[in-house]
């Protein structure tokens, strides 16, 4: 029988974060993921400054060889206007690639890695749990993301009765004659909204790649949201006339919304698995990395006893972090009820309410500090 002191089940920037802050406090931490790494994961790839500082990432070294895209402007509108453009002193953001840097913080958590193999079943065996028959641990970490198996475990299966954001990108190599024809700035991220606000588009070219997407908070007609947004970007030589392949989905939980289980004996939820992403913006790297933070804070504190009641500060960590969950509040709240409309797109227009509003609040959170990696006890 194989065993561990803690068993992290995924390893996407949830699970790599809570392993890396595990593995250098001396536990033996095993990270158990479907995919053998590099591995892609649907997303934008946008992170914001506060990811860089928790993640103490060191930005010359994970340059070398890796897209760490600065972004220093904004482009918001609604879809069909040309949008106000904004521009900061500082880097206000970075694009990144989901396949390098995933792999990267994997690689630099400095735990056992168990790639290529998919958590299947979960048993309680006396105190602790025995992972796939044959790997027996006293903590179980889920970080799946949004199908997390240890969610399931832990209560409703994923995805039913859940309100979700649903959001499809691509992400491809522009070539010389691509980027020739349209008119991008790597260093300026392009943000537009859904006529009906329940969602927006994004284009923004990092190193030699492009990302464009669009997220909703309903599932209708996603697609043809998608389409018409690519289109409109075409006409405005925005983004090469063919597209080279088809885009890809994902859906996940925004957070006051979000029902889940944080906690039980022995187990413990982290970044999509519990359904953490911002509710305004949909990111959900930065909840992930912080909540592995917390987790591992919530875990060194409980110095091996794993019962439910050592492990439920975590849940009211997450609170005092991202306010309280409010189950019945539907995901409406990507963005506030009362802005609407009509309202709305004159508001989009004026530059105070797209960089103060729109982009300091909704997407950089600028009043919200970085996580450190010890939070206070
Ligand atoms: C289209 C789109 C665009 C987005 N853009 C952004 C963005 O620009 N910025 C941002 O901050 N957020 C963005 N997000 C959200 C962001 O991608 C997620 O919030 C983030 O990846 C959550 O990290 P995580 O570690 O919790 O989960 P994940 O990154 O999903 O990692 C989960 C890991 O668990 C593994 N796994 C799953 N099931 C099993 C199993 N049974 N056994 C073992 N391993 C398993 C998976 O292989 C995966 O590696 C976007 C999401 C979408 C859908």
């Amino acid at each position: 029988m194989r065993s561990c002191d803690v068993l992290i089940v995924g390893g996407g920037p949830a699970g790599s974060t809570c392993a890396w802050q595990l593995a250098r406090a001396g536990l033996d931490v095993l990270v158990m993921d479907k995919h053998v790494f590099p591995r892609d994961k649907v997303c934008a790839g946008w992170i914001t400054p506060p990811v860089i500082e928790s993640l103490e990432l060191d930005c010359t070294d994970y340059a070398q060889g890796r897209v760490l895209q600065p972004v220093r402007g904004f482009r918001i509108g609604m879809i069909g206007q040309a949008g106000v453009e904004m521009r900061y002193r500082e880097v206000a953001s970075y694009g990144i690639r989901r396949c390098e840097f995933d792999q990267y913080l994997l690689q630099r958590s400095q735990a056992r890695l168990r790639l290529g193999e998919p958590m299947r079943t979960m048993v309680r065996d006396g105190d602790a749990w025995l992972v796939n028959g044959e790997m027996r641990t006293p903590l179980v970490v889920g970080a799946g993301g949004h199908f997390c198996p240890v969610a399931r475990t832990l209560g409703r299966p994923p995805g039913r009765s859940e309100s979700l954001i649903a959001a499809q990108e691509i992400e491809f190599p522009l070539s010389a004659r691509e980027r020739s024809e349209c008119r991008i700035d790597n260093e300026v991220v392009q943000l537009y909204f859904c006529a009906d606000l329940k969602g927006y588009g994004w284009c923004f070219a990092k190193g030699d790649y492009l990302n464009i997407g669009l997220g909703r908070e309903d599932n209708y007609q996603l697609s043809a949201h998608i389409e018409q947004f690519c289109r409109w970007l075409q006409q405005r030589g925005m983004l090469p006339r063919s597209l080279p392949q088809k885009f890809k989905g994902h859906a996940y939980l925004l957070y006051p919304a979000s029902r889940r289980t944080l906690t039980h004996d022995g187990v413990l939820l982290i970044g999509d698995a519990a359904g953490l992403a911002y509710p305004q913006s949909g990111e959900g790297i930065r909840p992930a990395v912080e909540s592995g933070l917390m987790a591992a804070q919530v875990i060194l504190e409980a110095a091996g006893n794993y019962r439910h009641r050592r492990l439920e500060p975590y849940a009211s960590r997450l609170a005092d972090r991202f306010g309280t969950r409010n189950p019945r509040q539907h995901s409406a709240s990507w963005l506030p009820q009362k802005i609407r409309q009509n309202i709305a797109a004159r508001l989009m227009a004026t530059r105070w309410f797209a960089r103060h509003v729109v982009i300091d609040r909704w997407f950089l959170h600028t009043g919200q500090a970085a996580v450190p990696t010890r939070w206070p006890s």
